[in-house]
């Protein structure tokens, strides 16, 4: 036997995170998404106060307390709803649940990695599909591929753009697989997709809790579908996906919308002053409902710009593909953050550079 793997294994490139950096340094990390506000207080407190008994025993697996938070906030049934660790796991299970040989993976690049390396790793083909300059949904080409899972983050990474609800709507009706609705950063988005859910019995809405609840370290995301999707799903996952610290703690920052909303609130205000920030040093950027911006610095100077940034302490994304090269995509942080950014980059750009 030449090797341990299966030949898509072999062949696969790995995910490649984005770079850490350890609580406590002093590095300005803006090239994951989190949020830059501290969880809510109310769920930090259910730290102070686990019973020993919660961690003796195997966790309810159904996270069953937690649903039941995600149905009072979004007013949709218990039963539509499964969870699990970080939306990263859903989309897995997901993928593992309907694909093979014809029913393929489809989705339009360039989107969230991960799409790829689980779509490589399944017995079936994976079909991208170009976004095109504009970012409008190519839903034609979609259509065609055929998908048995099509994905659709919006808003998307790494530009930021929400896809028009008209738009996943003329989707869902034309596809006759599950549509996934990835909507990790819907938090800071406009609008959500959740009235699909009620039209279809084909789509899926993807949520976390790494983002608009500032809980990444948690591990904690959901899908919401009718049970003729979930029903599959329930089969798939790990029997407990879900520790009961996750479960606890998501369940309080759940409730906690006026938290949630407020550091969402602030996330929003920021991105727009850092957007007017960027441009005037020349920037060119792309209008976003996330919580980062996508960005092309004046004369294609992206990874100088990033490995600069990273000497004075600050962490952006850079993705070392074709169309993606001479692009950034820079988390949206505190103002201060932000400040510090903006200095340095003009400092970098007029300077150095
Ligand atoms: N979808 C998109 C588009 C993302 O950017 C991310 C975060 N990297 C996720 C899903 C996964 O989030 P989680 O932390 O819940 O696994």
């Amino acid at each position: 036997m030449a090797s341990f793997f299966r030949s898509n294994v072999d062949a696969m490139a790995p995910y490649v995170p984005g770079e850490q950096a350890p609580p406590g340094t002093k590095i300005i990390k803006l090239n994951t998404n989190e949020n830059p506000y501290p969880p809510s207080s109310q769920a930090m407190s259910v730290l102070q106060n686990i019973d020993s008994e919660y961690l003796r025993r195997y966790p309810d697996p159904y996270a069953n307390e937690f649903r039941q938070a995600v149905s009072d906030v979004l007013g949709v049934p218990r039963d539509w709803i499964i969870v699990g660790n970080g939306s990263d796991e859903i989309l897995n299970v997901l993928i593992r649940a309907c694909s093979e040989g014809v029913r393929k993976i489809v989705y339009p690049m360039p989107t969230y990695v991960l799409y790829r390396t689980l779509g490589a790793m399944q017995p079936t083909e994976t079909i991208e599909v170009s976004y095109g300059e504009d970012f409008k949904l190519p839903i034609e080409e979609l259509v065609a591929a055929n998908g048995a899972v099509t994905l659709i983050a919006s808003p998307n990474s790494p530009d930021g753009h929400a896809v028009p609800i008209d738009d996943l709507r003329c989707l869902a009706s034309r596809l006759e697989g599950v549509l996934a609705i990835d909507e990790a950063y819907v938090d800071f988005a406009e609008e959500s997709a959740l009235a699909l859910l009620n039209e279809f019995d084909n789509v899926i809405s993807l949520r976390t809790l790494s983002k608009g609840y500032s809980l990444a370290g948690l591990r904690l995301g959901f899908g919401i579908a009718n049970p003729k999707i979930l029903s599959g799903l329930f089969k798939v996952k790990d029997s407990y996906n879900i520790d009961a610290i996750a479960c606890a703690v998501g369940e309080k920052a759940m409730r906690d919308q006026f938290y949630k909303n407020e550091c969402c609130q602030k996330v929003k205000l920021n991105r727009t002053k850092l957007a007017l920030s960027l441009q005037k040093l020349d920037f060119k950027v792309w209008e976003s409902q996330a919580n980062f911006l996508f960005v092309q610095p004046p004369n294609a100077k992206a990874e100088a710009l990033y490995l600069e940034l990273k000497q004075h302490g600050i962490l952006v994304r850079y993705f070392k593909q074709p169309g993606l090269d001479d692009k950034l995509r820079i988390t949206v942080g505190t103002d201060e953050q932000n400040q510090t950014l903006t200095d340095t980059l003009s400092n970098i750009l007029y300077n150095c550079l």
